[in-house]
C-alpha cells in the first residue's frame, strides 16, 4: 500500500504494468532515444508523473497521464545547448526560480525538422518544488499542481495536434 497524499481534486495516480507498456507510451521518434532507467521493476505505480534522465544528461524523459486519458503518454526532451549564454529564470511549469544549473530550455522534436522548446526545470522536479514552495509559504499546493498538470497536458496535446506546415 503506497502512502496517499490527499490533494483534493489533484490526485493523479497511474501504473505501468510492463516494459512494453512503458516503451509504447512514447512516440516512435522518442523510442529511438529511449534509455530506460536501471533497476525498474514492473508493475510500478506513479504518483503525479514519472521522469528520469539518461546518464549523459542529454535526454530527459517524462511520462504522464491525466485521469481522462486512456493511456499514459511519454516524451523525450533534449537539453538545448545555448550559444554560451547561460539560461536560468522562472520555470514556465512551476514558476520556481533557478540558475542555468536548474532551469533551461528542453526541446521536443515535433517532427524531423521542427522542435519546440520549453523553459522548465531540467530534472522536471516541478511537483516537488511546488510542494516545497507551498509548504514554506503555508499555502495549499492544489492550485499550483493543477496548473502544472494543465501545462503538462498541453504539451502532449501540442504533440498530438502538431501538423507540419
Ligand atoms: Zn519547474
Amino acid at each position: 500500500m503506497q502512502s496517499q497524499v490527499a490533494y483534493g481534486g489533484v490526485e493523479n495516480y497511474f501504473s505501468i504494468d510492463s516494459e512494453q507498456e512503458l516503451i509504447q507510451a512514447f512516440r516512435d521518434r522518442d523510442q529511438k532515444k529511449l534509455i530506460l532507467p536501471k533497476g525498474l521493476k514492473f508493475p510500478f505505480n506513479v504518483r503525479s508523473y514519472f521522469t528520469w534522465k539518461e546518464p549523459s544528461g542529454v535526454y530527459t524523459y517524462l511520462l504522464f497521464k491525466l485521469p481522462n486519458w486512456d493511456m499514459p503518454q511519454g516524451v523525450a526532451f533534449k537539453r538545448t545547448a545555448t550559444g554560451g549564454e547561460p539560461v536560468g529564470g522562472l520555470c514556465s511549469w512551476c514558476n520556481a526560480y533557478g540558475s542555468s544549473e536548474d532551469i533551461g530550455l528542453l526541446s521536443v522534436a515535433m517532427n524531423s525538422n521542427v522542435s519546440q522548446s520549453y523553459l522548465i526545470c531540467h530534472d522536471v522536479s516541478c511537483i516537488e518544488k511546488i510542494e516545497d514552495m507551498a509548504a514554506m509559504a503555508g499555502k495549499d499546493p492544489e492550485k499550483y499542481i493543477k496548473e502544472l498538470y494543465f501545462r503538462m497536458g498541453k504539451l502532449f496535446e501540442n504533440i498530438r495536434n502538431f501538423k507540419a506546415e
